[in-house]
């Protein structure tokens, strides 16, 4: 599964930065397929601790980690959904993505030009979001348009779907996010198949200067305010501590984190909020080749996880042997875990739980 996140923001809110760290972090990983396809696209490998372990555990010869991917969209400005700047290009590469990662400005620098004239993140927000709702209203109205005209010849369905597009279209004119659109069931695919921008997860990024972590600063706070009342979140990050550290070794980033008093580098911290955001979880496979994680949506069944490592796995599913990689680690091997009878038989109905480790057993 290949996740995708956006980078969007206002222009020199420090996106860029952010996008060229965390791709010089992802290069020097070990084992992990960097692919430059597209320059505004980086491969990032998700950090994990227990995935070393799990390589220890089982005796794989190496570690290969689930990736995340980053876009970084640039273009969006004021007036974007009317054609300003780069204008509607940022919009399609929008819709592409799974979650947003909103890029605020929080820090101050004469040197840097801020696009308003000063640093306000409830303001800048306030202008990124109101070009997204534009584009929103404007996909809502083209469809309003067209149901419209079938519901007036006397189409029944499309005069329920017209009331339905109707009362979204209030919602957004109020300023409120399609995500926070109530809808039953059955209409869901109504809205769903509009693809529209304000459904996805956000996640905010505080970029702030290196003197305002761990916890931010008064800018930092406005941003929190924002986010709680969208239930969301704030990643507090500075871009420019974050590239210089993506230079170093990895070494000397643990020493240089320290140095700094933190424990994650920023980088980590925004790709696990960006996992929460999406309600994504981990898995494990080992075997001789190598000590494998992966990346499946919470309340993903069995089956469908063993197609994330192979598509025949999922067809041909029989049973999975499954051990969280608590009792794992606990057990101290995997043969002193099967001794103990910790490894249990699951079948296709069963429910990955973030941290097991599995081993498909499928037909082919
Ligand atoms: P983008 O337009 O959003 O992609 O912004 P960039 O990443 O290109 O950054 C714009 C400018 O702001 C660059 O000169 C960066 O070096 C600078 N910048 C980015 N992050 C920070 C930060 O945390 N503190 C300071 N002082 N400058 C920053």
């Amino acid at each position: 599964m290949s996740v995708q996140c956006g980078l969007v923001g206002l222009p020199n809110v420090g996106k860029s930065t952010i996008f060229n760290a965390l791709s010089n972090a992802g290069a020097e990983a070990d084992n992990y397929p960097f692919c430059t396809v597209d320059p505004n696209v980086g491969v990032v490998p998700v950090p994990d601790e227990r995935l070393p372990q799990v390589k220890e555990l089982a005796g794989s010869p190496e570690t290969v980690p689930t990736t995340i991917e980053f876009v970084d969209i640039a273009g969006l400005v004021e007036g974007a959904a009317e054609g300003e700047g780069l204008g509607n290009q940022f919009l399609a590469n929008i819709r592409e993505v799974d979650a947003i990662i909103h890029v605020v400005r929080c820090f101050e620098d004469e040197g840097v030009a801020h696009v308003a004239g000063s640093v306000n993140p409830t303001r800048d927000v306030e202008v990124i979001n109101t070009e997204l709702l534009l584009k929103d209203l404007e996909t809502v109205e083209k469809r309003i348009d067209k149901v419209g005209a079938a519901a007036k010849k006397g189409d029944q369905e499309a005069a329920e779907e017209l009331s339905l597009y109707e009362r979204l279209h209030d919602h957004l004119s109020e300023g409120h996010w399609a995500r926070s659109f109530e809808v039953s069931e059955p209409n869901r695919s109504l809205v769903d198949e509009l693809f529209l921008l304000t459904e996805k997860p956000v996640l905010y990024v505080a970029n702030v200067d290196e003197t305002a972590l761990p916890d931010g600063n008064e800018y930092a706070d406005q941003l929190r305010a924002i986010a709680r009342e969208e239930g969301t979140q704030v990643v507090v990050i500075s871009a420019e501590l974050e590239a210089q550290m993506a230079d170093l070794e990895p070494d000397e980033r643990r020493l240089f984190l320290e140095d700094a008093g933190l424990r994650r580098s920023g980088l980590e911290r925004l790709v696990h909020a960006a996992y929460d955001v999406l309600d994504l979880i981990t898995f494990f496979t080992a075997d001789e080749k190598g000590a494998y994680a992966w990346t499946v949506e919470r309340g993903t069944r069995a089956p469908q996880a063993a197609g994330q490592v192979h598509s025949d796995f999922e067809e041909g599913f029989i049973k999975a042997e499954t051990i969280h990689f608590s009792d794992l680690d606990e057990a101290g091997s995997e043969a002193a875990a099967r001794e103990a009878g910790l490894i249990r038989t699951e079948g296709k109905d069963y429910v990955v739980e973030d941290g097991d480790v599995m081993e498909f057993r499928f037909n082919v």
